[in-house]
């Protein structure tokens, strides 16, 4: 099927970059999606976006570009000393507990009014407490990242978008790695386009504010009302604390250590659990981790766990179990203790009785006890993450680089 609308003869479409063209990019603090706002995996069961065949209208060709910068560039008019330093404390570390924690708007207000700031709120006012955190994030953190949002013409409101699938997956191609999770190439599916009835036609992610742009400028779609570029703290693991594993609480997002203490169990609806130790030198306590349906390939790293393998994990925990965002395998079991094979016939030994060790009935040969065998492991050390489909949108990617370990990126 060919959409009329994007055949010979159209009118150009406006695209992205209407009214940014020359004004810095606007801070936007937690700045999200409307699909993954809140913090949880992109739906599956939303409809996806219409996929229409590759439109005859020229487009620039990919190949003949170089590929675009990876490394990070933040505006001058970002840097801490500009925007940062004048900041007081108190809202720094406001920002920083708005990403980590939580605030009420009384915490809201009362630092207004210590500061004597001007604010304006509507119907509950708690707008206050993001627009603070947003005044304070510059002074609270200094990883920084960037959107690139195009919006729909209104009368599309609720209607299916239409977004070219191959121009799309070409662009993210072409960006990769410096925008990142614009689509999941493992599930075949864009991952920028949301699925609710919102005006965002889809938001480009990535290390780069001219890259983003770029891309925006690739994707063959409908017609594009408005765009605006965001530096955001997406991709960054700022709603991450490092914490010992018998410490952690509901509502918080986590990195611990532990040891994986038993098999990975997948239970009703393909959602894989397993159980970690705190390390030895942390005392008694055990943690449930998940990986749930939606992080699809993610779970087959999770069944691959071992007991004994040491691990970092990432993720918010909810009702006592820590929702996997990522996981580092810093060393793996290599042996297994099993019961003794009989040297004469090959047959497995059976147990000869409580302390007896085991003997093979039918040769007569014995063993003392449990003998310890190489145990072959399809996982490598290193960082596994989700793949974009079910990414947070504030959960850093593991394709920016910075991780204290070998990574196994999930583009
Ligand atoms: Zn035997």
């Amino acid at each position: 099927m060919h959409d009329v609308r994007c055949g010979p003869g159209r009118p150009s479409p406006p695209r992205a970059g209407v009214r940014d063209a020359d004004a810095p990019p606007r801070p936007a603090q937690s700045r999200s999606r409307a699909q993954d706002s809140g913090g949880t995996p992109r739906s599956p069961s939303t409809p996806t976006p219409t996929l229409r065949r590759p439109s005859t209208r020229p487009r620039r060709s990919s190949t003949a570009s170089p590929r675009p910068p990876t490394r990070t560039r933040t505006p001058a008019w970002w840097s801490r000393p500009s925007r940062g330093a004048d900041l007081p404390d108190d809202l720094a570390a406001f920002a920083r507990d708005a990403v980590r924690d939580h605030h009420t708007l009384g915490d809201a207000e009362a630092l207004v009014d210590r500061h004597g700031f001007r604010s304006r709120g509507w119907k509950a006012g708690r707008g206050k407490i993001g627009a603070l955190a947003a005044v304070g994030a510059s002074a609270a953190f200094d990883d920084w990242t960037y959107e690139y949002i195009t919006y729909r013409e209104r009368e599309r409101w609720g209607t299916e978008r239409e977004v070219d699938a191959e121009s799309l997956f070409a662009a993210a191609d072409w960006a990769y790695p410096a925008a990142w999770d614009t689509v999941d190439r493992g599930e075949g599916e864009p991952v920028c386009v949301p699925h609710t009835p919102g005006p965002i036609l889809y938001g480009i992610r990535g290390d780069d504010p001219d890259v983003v742009r770029e891309v925006a400028d690739r994707v063959d779609a409908e017609p594009v009302s408005d765009a605006q570029l965001f530096v955001t703290n997406q991709g960054t693991d700022a709603h991450l604390r490092d914490a010992r594993l018998g410490d952690v609480a509901d509502g918080r997002g986590y990195r611990v250590e532990g040891v994986v203490a038993t098999e990975p169990e997948t239970r009703r609806g393909g959602h894989v659990f397993v159980e970690l130790d705190a390390p030895a030198d942390e005392g008694d306590a055990t943690l449930d981790c998940a990986a749930f349906e939606p992080t699809k390939r993610f779970r087959d790293r999770v069944r691959a766990l071992r007991p004994g393998d040491r691990l970092t994990v990432c993720g918010e925990v909810s009702r006592g179990t820590l929702k996997l965002e990522k996981f580092c395998v810093h060393s793996l079991t290599a042996t297994e203790r099993v019961t003794p094979t009989c040297p004469e016939c090959g047959n497995r030994m059976e147990s000869a009785g409580a302390d007896q060790g085991y003997r093979c009935r039918d040769c007569g040969t014995t063993a003392p006890g449990k003998v310890t065998r190489p145990v072959r492991r399809d996982l490598a050390p290193g960082w596994y993450e989700v793949p974009p489909c079910a990414r947070r949108h504030v959960a850093k990617p593991l394709v920016r680089g910075g991780f204290d370990a070998p990574t196994h990126p999930e583009g």
